[in-house]
């Protein structure tokens, strides 16, 4: 059976683990802080802060910006659902708008669902392509659309206007303009769960990019103490002689790393540029051109002049069929030892999203993505074979039910 997105965990990963065990230092310490500093001279971003999941990231900056009942969050309809969940846990409704047929939101929806009580657009780079960043940008700075802005807290008024806070959790390493995500808007956060590019088998970071009236150094230190339950002390400060006492000026989260995590995410991040990412285009790009024969076959845009992806979900759609064709041709699909996978069934058509009145019909384009549509495996371990294995089994299973 061909796995769908098992984590690489070479020697090198175990050996930076083990070298954190044996030291004796195992919560957040000097691996997290080091982890931290490469990602921000990976991404090119101005500080970042490492949390114990892309969800708690996001979450902690919706939190930060002061997010609560009332406010409305823009978000495409397709994406997973910690996008939505973390708006909700913050008493917030989120707002879904339809997408473009690559995948991404698209920025004339979310112009029209733009109201006098949004605070934060959240766009999701989905599969690793990056969105419309210089238009999502440009869109907030507009002098109508800073008009309708209704800044409630202290950080509200210091930005003046609507937060632009990207879910990057696919798209580590991919670029817009040239330039690396992490640093393409206000704040972006990636996840490290075990199935995406890089891992620290749980894990998130949040990469903050704000403009200059902010000191983002700064940030970093209130968002490093609401994620360690408003403590003016971490564990390690605490460790030093007679430097005990300590204080809460906050009733904060429990969102840090630990350096067992920081140390797999060093080991990845080491090689994660020249060879990683190396070995996920090839992937694509052999994807790509065993299919491109197949009139059945439309191929995922992964890059443009523009945008480069992080190559993390290969989303393949077969032209012309609905939701219950392409169900059975997953099956066909598995029942040859490959496994594929859905991403994503859309937020809107989820039970308890559907229970509060969101209907995917008013969601075409991400209703039409997702019917249509089959993620092959991408894996740093997957072998040449092993990728003509899986397209041998997607053509002969779609041919078996066109
Ligand atoms: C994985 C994922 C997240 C959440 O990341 P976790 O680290 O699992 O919390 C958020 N958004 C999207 C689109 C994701 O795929």
């Amino acid at each position: 059976m061909i796995p769908f997105s098992p984590p690489r965990l070479d020697k090198k990963v175990i050996d930076k683990v083990v070298e954190v065990l044996k030291s004796g230092w195992i919560t957040t310490g000097p691996k997290t802080k080091l982890f931290e500093k490469k990602i921000t001279e990976y991404s090119g971003n101005k500080a970042s802060l490492c949390v114990s999941s892309g969800s708690a990231g996001l979450e902690l900056i919706l939190l930060w910006f002061g997010v609560k009942k009332g406010d409305e969050i823009i978000l495409p309809a397709y994406t997973y659902c910690a996008t939505a969940n973390v708006i909700v846990h913050c008493g917030a409704k989120p707002v879904f708008v339809d997408v473009n047929k690559d995948f991404d939101i698209s920025v004339k929806n979310i112009e029209k669902a733009i109201t006098d009580k949004t605070k934060v657009i959240i766009p999701v780079d989905l599969a690793g392509f990056p969105c419309d960043y210089d238009e999502i940008n440009e869109l907030v700075k507009r002098k109508d659309i800073l008009k309708k802005f209704n800044p409630q807290t202290k950080e509200q008024k210091q930005l003046g206007r609507i937060l632009i806070l990207s879910d990057s959790a696919h798209s580590i390493g991919a670029e817009y303009k040239g330039k690396k995500t992490g640093s393409l808007t206000d704040i972006s956060v990636f996840s490290f769960h075990a199935v995406k590019n890089l891992t620290t088998s749980e894990g998130g970071a949040i990469c903050l990019n704000l403009p200059k009236l902010f000191d983002n150094k700064n940030i970093y230190k209130c968002l490093y103490i609401k994620s360690l339950h408003g403590q003016t002390k971490d564990a390690l400060a605490k460790t030093k002689k007679g430097n005990w006492r300590y204080d809460i000026i906050e009733p904060g989260y429990k969102f840090n790393m630990t350096d067992i995590q920081a140390a797999m995410g060093l080991a990845g991040i080491e090689h994660y540029e020249t060879d990683m990412l190396v070995k996920r285009k090839h992937i694509f790009d052999t994807y790509s051109q065993l299919l491109k024969k197949y009139k059945w076959a439309q191929l995922p845009v992964y890059e443009t002049n523009k945008k480069k992806t992080s190559y993390h979900v290969f989303l393949l759609r077969i032209k012309n069929i609905n939701e219950q064709k392409r169900d059975k041709i997953i099956q066909s699909i598995f029942d040859k030892d490959v496994s594929v996978n859905v991403h994503f069934v859309p937020v809107p058509m989820m039970s308890y999203y559907k229970g509060l009145g969101y209907d995917i019909n008013n969601y075409p384009v991400a209703y039409d993505n997702y019917s249509r549509e089959i993620s092959l495996p991408v894996y740093y371990d997957l072998t040449d074979k092993q990728i003509e294995t899986v397209i041998n089994a997607v053509v002969k299973s779609v041919e078996e039910n066109l």
